[in-house]
């Protein structure tokens, strides 16, 4: 029987992209959607790695099955590392992109120094609270005015120089390609066989282990 793997998303997009990526493994990946009603996982953490683990590890402990969940944001040098975590909601809890995207553009406009990462971190965590980490990160600089219409969030004031485009003026592979999330994946596409080693003997110490009496 193949080994389940759940992301920690009901998002359509990133469960096809980790679908295409791991159809050549012997894993069964499923989503909450594939689930009944699941409580809600706070993001409260400080750093991209604690929102990471705390989501795959919350998920992992409900449903009994290993789980992978990503965080992500940008952070912004001129702003001591802001949006950060708080990325998604930087112009506050219902924020649309175009708020946010014009809440920096606001927060920006007298900044010469105009450098900017999109970073992201992905942990696959098991029943017992163990987890492996996967970082990836993309330098670039912060352009003026939004440009691209592809992508999602800061994508059309993230000027990467190397291609001399906005990540909105990327396809969806060149963005897999050089992107924060895209590198943590190829990241773990690298290491997957070890990666289901890994999952194997963990699980089996939860069904072989007696528990406390
Ligand atoms: P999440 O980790 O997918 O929830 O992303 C958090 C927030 O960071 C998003 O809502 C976006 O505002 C921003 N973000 C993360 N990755 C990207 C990206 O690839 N492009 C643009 N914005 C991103």
């Amino acid at each position: 029987m193949k080994q389940i793997l759940v992301l920690a998303t009901t998002n359509k997009g990133k469960t096809k992209e980790l679908k295409d990526r791991l159809q050549s493994y012997p894993i069964e990946i499923k989503n909450l959607s594939d689930f009944g009603p699941i409580p809600e996982v706070i993001e409260d953490g400080e750093t991209f790695d604690d929102n990471a683990y705390k989501k795959a590890s919350f998920i992992s402990r409900i449903l009994g099955y290993p789980a992978l969940a990503d965080d992500s944001g940008l952070c912004v040098a001129a702003l001591g590392g802001a949006p950060g975590v708080y990325s998604a909601r930087y112009a506050g809890e219902n924020a649309t992109d175009q708020d946010n995207v014009d809440k920096l553009l606001d927060a920006m406009k007298n900044e010469e120094n105009r450098k900017a990462a999109f970073e992201c971190v992905i942990s696959i965590a098991v029943p017992t609270g163990a987890a492996l980490t996967y970082e990836g990160r993309c330098e670039g600089v912060l352009a003026r005015e939004p440009a691209g219409n592809n992508g999602f969030g800061y994508d059309p004031l993230f000027f990467f120089p190397e291609l001399n485009k906005t990540f909105a003026q990327l396809s969806m592979d060149e963005k897999a390609r050089v992107s924060h999330r895209g590198k943590a994946l190829q990241e773990i596409t690298r290491e997957m066989d070890k990666i289901l080693d890994w999952i194997d003997i963990q699980m089996s110490r939860i069904i072989t282990e007696p528990g406390c009496k």
